[in-house]
């Protein structure tokens, strides 16, 4: 059952070949078995699991179904689920249950999945590599001494290792597209707007977004249908009607224009990570798809500029964790202002405090216009560049990372993990939608082809990606820990 597609298992499901209680129980037993390997959960919730599976297979005996009812999933430990602790990889929200499920949840529970419980994730997102979490570093199923990228480096761990067969991610600056890269899976990041935000711990809040991440385009199209939409409790969310994102994934690509970005492709792009990227592109040729090089000129000044909004909306949205409403607080203050400042010495990270600083800095009087402002209309020519592209060209394509998966513990300096991100930052200070798909190995780690797409573009990014995998066959390999934990 670990080597099927969310796709698959649905049609076993419906043909009852075996019930999702069986399902479910299979996978909670490969966690059980291989977890300890790979620290991928914060939380497992496998009684809750199998409760909500014999409802699924009563609901499904009833007729009452729908094609992912009975679907086990795991969820980023970002996402607030009533009454599970729901920690965003904080000492901050070590002991915070829940009242309510995030928008993302409910829907998915709607529809009759199963949450077999709660990924790990680097502390408040923030990070590149899964080693900024409170409850430890996860490991790469491909190679334990690797990251599985991050900040979702749980939820692409997991899929990876076929402990679950899909996962829910939320991407600020590549923490879907990155992880999904590292490990071997597919992973899409939405258009911003394009899912409810709501009940999703807040990181950067003009940046945040949730998306799937699973073995193929297809099983993300599945996802989408279930989380996309609007939503009167995200002021954010756009109020525009909602695909059905299975329709197109068969639409020939005969005619389509790919686009790919010179500063994709220069220094520090690893020479193994480039050539299985070009050797996607040429797939693509052969299914029809014309390519040009494009020009995004003002790439460089992504990661700058990313690295004052984010840290200035974190500073602002991590305020409201001060020992007093939610989550950890000191023992025995003397007053106020000591159990503000210990409740949040104790219980934030190194790298949240960082950025807490850096956000307030930026933001204080006599800085504001020098640097966030400055930044916002840095924002907007990045914006633009995307925008100027699509003119020319339907998707652009490039690698999602600079190299494959990095070994644990070797990036040490906060600027050289920031830079990880050179290729998925622009992304959602755009607001457009990306993929990355599993395209290729490189020294026995996987590699990630980034396709992205206009604004409200997820359709035809999950259409582009379908054909690649309906022509190779990259996103079923499995890495021998999948195996060894069958
Ligand atoms: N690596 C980036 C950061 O640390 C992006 C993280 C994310 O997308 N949540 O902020």
């Amino acid at each position: 059952m670990h080597d099927k597609t969310l796709t698959q298992l649905a049609a076993s499901l419906k043909s009852g070949e075996f019930s999702s209680r069986e399902l479910t129980a299979h996978f909670l037993q490969k966690i059980e078995k291989a977890d300890s390997k790979l620290n991928s959960f914060i939380t497992v919730t496998g009684e809750q699991a199998l409760k909500q599976a014999e409802a699924a297979d009563n609901a499904r005996a009833a007729g009452e179904t729908g094609i992912l009812t009975g679907i086990p999933l795991a969820l980023k430990d970002i996402f607030c689920t009533r009454d599970v602790k729901t920690s965003c990889g904080s000492r901050m929200l070590d002991n915070f249950i829940a009242p309510y499920d995030a928008t993302v949840v409910e829907k998915l529970n709607a529809a009759g999945t199963i949450s077999l419980g709660k990924t790990n994730m680097d502390e408040f997102a923030m990070g590149s590599s899964n080693e900024n979490s409170h409850y430890g570093p996860v490991k790469n199923p491909w190679d334990l001494t690797a990251v599985p990228g991050g900040s979702s480096g749980g939820s692409a761990a997991a899929v990876a290792a076929g402990l679950v067969p899909a996962a829910m991610g939320t991407d600020t600056g590549g923490s879907i597209r990155q992880p999904a890269a590292f490990c071997g899976i597919t992973g899409l990041k939405p258009t911003y707007g394009r899912v409810s935000r709501y009940g999703m711990i807040a990181y950067a809040s003009s940046l945040d977004q949730a998306g799937p991440m699973a073995r193929s385009a297809e099983d993300c199209a599945h996802l989408m249908n279930v989380i996309a939409g609007h939503d009167v409790r995200d002021s954010t969310s756009v109020a525009r009607g909602v695909p059905d994102y299975t329709d197109t994934l068969n639409a020939p690509l005969s005619g389509l224009k790919i686009g790919l970005p010179k500063e994709y492709f220069g220094d520090g792009l690893d020479p193994d990570v480039e050539s299985a990227v070009r050797e996607a592109v040429k797939v693509y040729e052969s299914l029809g798809a014309t390519v040009r090089e494009v020009s995004l000129p003002h790439t460089h000044y992504a990661i700058p500029a990313y690295y004052v909004i984010a840290p200035a909306e974190a500073s602002s949205n991590l305020s409201r964790f001060d020992g007093v409403r939610f989550g950890h607080r000191c023992k025995d203050p003397v007053d106020l202002i000591d159990l503000y400042k210990r409740s949040r010495a104790e219980g934030f990270g190194e790298e949240v405090k960082r950025r807490i600083l850096i956000g307030t800095h930026t933001l204080s009087e006599g800085f504001f216009d020098a640097y966030y402002t400055k930044a916002q209309k840095v924002r907007r020519l990045i914006r633009q560049d995307f925008l100027d592209a699509f003119e020319d060209v339907d998707v652009l394509m490039g690698p999602a990372s600079p190299t494959p998966a990095f070994d644990l513990g070797a990036k040490k300096d906060p600027v050289s993990m920031y830079l990880q991100d050179i290729y998925t930052i622009a992304v959602n200070l755009a607001g457009i939608p990306g993929i990355s798909v599993p395209a290729g190995l490189a020294g026995g780690r996987p590699v990630g082809l980034q396709i992205l797409g206009t604004h409200f573009a997820e359709a035809q990014l999950l259409n582009v990606a379908h054909q690649y995998q309906q022509a190779t066959d990259w996103h079923l390999q499995l890495p021998a820990f999948a195996e060894e934990y069958a």
